[in-house]
């Protein structure tokens, strides 16, 4: 099947009689005939679900279509984008660990790695994306256990180098992870140019519809974790009765410990509500990209040509640093959001955005509504203009989600918004 086909059919297919959509099992629990079959769950011996922290027939399909949209051989869900990347480095990374991770990484990860898992005792070291592999390897230690990119960076809409992160990861055995929310696999599939586990916010365009926060975790099960680095997986785990994850479940080790181990102790899985209401974003995921891309496309060309705009950050605007390498990974187009500067002080990109009627307001991005944010009056508050600038983020930046409405109407919104700056 093709993606957009994957899309709508990966997952579930109901038999004769069977009910067309995905069916929402909202069960915490589940019925057994006897104790010993029981046993057999919490020994791992048999497939079942147990309990809804863990696995959910529903949270499941979705996690089956998914893992074949990424072309991954099996996946998590999780209850949100932040759980997701936090599970991801856990499952491998513990105190007295390092990991290294582009610098160019959404915010909340940023925090999660320097400051939450550093309370934890895992050390990160934030590297350049743009450095040469050479380079690159000199952030390398001998307890680094992961390296960590973002396909599309929010906000700042750089393309990662996946092959050369791959390679820096391959070189020292250690997995690369790539979190792909802004691409999704309908733009790029990591794995297919050696990431070895992917991650997303589905929060963002596989929702699609800002109903809900979400994440996921993807296994290639490609990775070859018996290489002496990762004892987690290949040594007795004391609270399954000492089972090897590598010897019990092959390929699947990675995806199965997090579920099994990390999922049961963390807790942080959705309900089937959840996965029901992910899975209707996900079936028109493919279409939505498309438009998403071409007015993206559209409404950049169309800022770039203005007198009030100091620059844009799309990889398609003519002289972006990152078009050629959008056009090796990202060549059914660059996602939906956009940033970019009103020249001046930040007052000029307040009334900017005072002066927008169809555009809103928003923490979000990737909504199939166009929304807008100003870093300098949310996230950035707290920043003078010179600390701004310093931390690469210019008073005037605004970050543009370009939503699925008729792009002459987005663009005439801008249009009038910019004649009252
Ligand atoms: C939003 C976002 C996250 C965090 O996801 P939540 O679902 O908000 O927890 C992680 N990575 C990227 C690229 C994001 O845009």
């Amino acid at each position: 099947m093709k993606i957009e086909t994957k899309c709508l059919h990966s997952g579930y297919t109901p038999k004769n009689g069977e009910c067309r959509n995905m069916p929402i099992y909202q069960s915490s629990t589940y019925r057994y005939d006897s104790p010993e079959h029981i046993g057999k769950l919490f020994d791992l011996a048999v497939e079942g679900h147990m309990y809804s922290r863990i696995s959910n027939p529903t949270v499941a399909m979705v996690e089956a279509k998914i893992a074949d949209l990424e072309g991954g051989i099996g996946a998590l869900c999780t209850t949100s984008g932040q759980a997701a990347s936090m599970i991801s480095v856990m499952n491998i990374a513990k105190a007295g660990d390092n990991i290294v991770a582009s610098s160019e990484i959404y915010g909340g990860t940023i925090n999660l790695f320097a400051v939450t898992m550093k309370k934890l005792g895992i050390e990160v070291t934030f590297v350049n994306p743009e450095a040469s592999l050479k380079e690159l390897q000199k952030s390398i230690k001998k307890n680094t256990r992961l390296v960590f990119g973002e396909t599309i960076a929010n906000p700042s809409i750089s393309v990662l180098d996946i092959e050369k992160f791959a390679k820096l990861a391959h070189d020292n055995d250690i997995p690369l992870i790539v979190d792909n929310t802004f691409a999704t696999p309908v733009l790029c599939r990591p794995f297919e140019y050696g990431a070895d586990i992917v991650i997303h916010s589905t929060t963002k365009y596989m929702d699609g519809h800002a109903l809900q926060i979400g994440g996921v975790i993807v296994d290639s099960g490609k990775f070859n974790w018996k290489n002496g680095k990762y004892p987690e997986l290949t040594e007795p785990d004391p609270s399954y009765h000492g089972l090897s994850y590598t010897e019990s479940f092959g390929d699947l080790a990675y995806i199965t410990k997090a579920r099994v181990q990390l999922m049961r102790d963390i807790g942080a899985y959705p309900q089937a509500i959840n996965a029901f209401l992910l899975n209707m974003g996900l079936e028109t995921l493919a279409v939505r990209m498309e438009r998403y891309c071409s007015n993206a496309e559209k409404v950049a060309d169309f800022l770039s040509k203005s007198d009030k705009i100091e620059f844009v950050n799309y990889p398609t605007v003519k002289g972006n640093k990152y078009g050629k390498l959008a056009k090796k990974y990202l060549s059914k187009g660059c996602s939906g959001v956009i940033s970019f500067s009103i020249k001046g002080d930040r007052s000029n990109a307040v009334r900017f955005m005072n002066s927008l009627k169809l555009a809103s307001n928003e923490v979000h991005v990737a909504d199939i509504r166009t929304c807008v944010l100003h870093p300098a009056s949310a996230t950035h508050r707290q920043l003078t203009d010179e600390q701004l600038i310093a931390a690469g983020i210019t008073p005037g930046l605004i970050r543009f989600s370009v939503g699925l409405e008729n792009v002459d109407d987005i663009l005439e919104d801008i249009e009038q918004a910019l004649a009252n700056v």
